[in-house]
């Protein structure tokens, strides 16, 4: 399949993600086949011009690649090779590019499997949040062999701006649950460490101020909360479920390995109990709330009704 024949691309998994995803595909000419377990959500995109499809099988049936985007591993072995799964309506040469976060050994199965049928996969999960999907702006981990990367190449540019080729298949997923484990742990001590300061009397103004200068900084205080935590809103981003789920994901590879991720485990636990107070849909950033409550203190900026 050469790189400027794709025209039926394949697509499932249509939330948060998966949705401005097709957009950006609509918007760049793909003809664009959508199915999701939640026809609602198929509907709304075949308002903007995607193709219905009953199942992940008529699916692959009807596209020469086809991109899941779905929350767990469950879901993604599910899809491709469950009952009515991908695998029982593609034609040998078929694309299957997984952009979900998910175990890496479930990535390594799915391929073998796939690989044994003469069916190709990439892993290409992404990087950033439903914000940057919308502006076509992800960055995008790429496990696989070189040939079908550059297949791939022109659906990743109309999705993203930045395509890292990690490695083999399943390297993609690696490098996103190292990159989970840094971001999540670090949303956990950004917040404990800011409910502290305002506790004490210091506004969040004067915090920020010296913290973002020092090599205290991270990408939650200049970028993540600012969004939504300090202006009190939660409207998810990136789901506290899908952050637990991603910490869990990496302390499995860590197990696996033998390598320890003491740090991981207890905020791991931090996750699970913003889960346990009824925040897992909310955005990651709610996880300041079970500092905050515990606290008694709200850390919002100063031109918020929040504060
Ligand atoms: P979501 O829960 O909003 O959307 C998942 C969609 O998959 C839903 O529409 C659901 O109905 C559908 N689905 C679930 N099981 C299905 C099945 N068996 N068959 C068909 N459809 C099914 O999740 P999301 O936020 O879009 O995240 C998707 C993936 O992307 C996750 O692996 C997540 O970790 C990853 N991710 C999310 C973000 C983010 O900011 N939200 C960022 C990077 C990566």
């Amino acid at each position: 399949m050469e790189r400027t024949q794709i025209k039926y691309v394949g697509f499932i998994g249509l939330g948060t993600m998966g949705r401005p995803m097709v957009k950006n595909l609509l918007s760049r000419g793909f003809e664009v086949v959508v199915h999701d377990s939640v026809t609602a959500a198929i509907e709304t995109l075949v308002n903007d011009g995607a193709v219905p499809a009953g199942s992940p099988q008529e699916v692959a049936a009807r596209c020469e690649v086809i991109i899941t985007m779905l929350p767990t591993p469950a879901d993604v072995e599910e899809v491709v090779l469950g009952k009515g799964g991908l695998i029982h309506g593609a034609s040998p040469g078929t694309l299957f590019i997984d952009m979900s976060t998910i175990d890496p050994f479930v990535t390594r199965k799915v391929a073998a499997i796939l690989a044994a049928r003469g069916f190709r996969m990439l892993d290409a999960p992404v990087g950033r949040t439903s914000i940057h999907a919308a502006q076509g702006k992800l960055l995008i981990m790429v496990g696989g062999d070189v040939a079908d990367v550059e297949t791939a190449r022109p659906i990743f540019d109309a999705l993203g701006d930045k395509v890292v080729h990690c490695g083999p298949v399943g390297s993609g997923v690696v490098v996103k649950l190292v990159n989970n484990y840094l971001s999540t742990v670090t949303a956990v001590v950004t917040s404990e460490a800011l409910v502290m300061g305002v506790k004490a009397g210091i506004n969040l103004e004067t915090m920020l101020d010296v913290v973002t200068g020092t090599t205290a900084t991270n990408g939650h205080l200049t970028s993540t909360f600012p969004a939504r935590a300090f202006r009190g809103l939660f409207e998810p981003a990136f789901m506290i479920d899908l952050a637990h789920k991603d910490l869990g994901l990496a302390l499995g590879l860590g197990a696996a390995l033998n390598v320890p991720l003491p740090t991981g485990a207890v905020c791991r636990e931090v996750y699970t109990q913003a889960r346990a107070l009824g925040f897992g849909r909310l955005d990651w950033t709610a996880i300041i709330k079970v500092f905050e409550d515990l606290a008694d203190v709200h850390v919002r900026a100063r031109d918020t009704a929040g504060r």
